[in-house]
């Protein structure tokens, strides 16, 4: 503790002090000594003295741009867990199958609900036979369905047709990615 470095209302330096340390006496010394009580741990970077995990994320990470999308994402009105596993497919950090298996013993990464490709973000949201069951339903259900004529893109051109819904609490997204013979891929 710093009180005891404290003789007679001076600074004492103790007289095993590393020689490795004299810069950080000499910012010892320009603390006044003063005050009465037991030494408390004060965070000085923080006004009120107290670190948080806030503060401390704050501190640590690398302060980026936000992206167009946070707002949205990180809606108050959005359950977290829902923000959250859309911000890990976002980033493509979604613990999937294929990513699982590049640091586990996992031995196969095919997709476990179609058995065809490997368990990727894009396979699961977009690829996948299940998720365009999925997105059919989804479809269906929705009261404001529209009519359009799809119409294929050139040979071996794909073609992504994308559609969104938003409120003033919630948002969606979908995407399709289909080649001229209209198979999604
Ligand atoms: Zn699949």
């Amino acid at each position: 503790m710093l009180s005891t470095l404290i003789v007679d209302g001076k600074w004492q330096k103790p007289f095993r002090w590393p020689a490795d340390l004299n810069h950080l006496w000499e910012e010892i010394l320009e603390i006044e000594v003063g005050g009465e009580g037991p030494d408390i741990l004060i965070w000085s970077r923080a006004n009120s003295g107290k670190i948080s995990y806030n503060f401390a994320w704050h501190e640590v990470r690398a302060e980026s741009e936000a992206m167009s999308w946070t707002k949205e994402l990180w809606h108050p009105i959005q359950p977290p867990r829902m923000s959250f596993l859309c911000w890990q497919a976002a980033l493509n950090k979604l613990p999937t199958l294929h990513r699982l298996k590049k640091w586990s013993q996992i031995q196969s990464d095919l997709c476990p609900l179609c058995g065809v490709e490997d368990e990727t973000t894009d396979h699961l949201f977009l690829h996948c036979s299940y998720s365009d069951f999925v997105w059919a339903s989804i479809s269906v259900k929705s009261s404001k369905t529209l009519e359009v004529t799809w119409i294929p893109p050139l040979e071996s051109w794909l073609k992504v047709n994308s559609d969104g819904y938003k409120s003033e609490d919630r948002f969606a997204f979908g995407a399709l990615v289909r080649d001229h013979s209209g198979d999604c891929l």
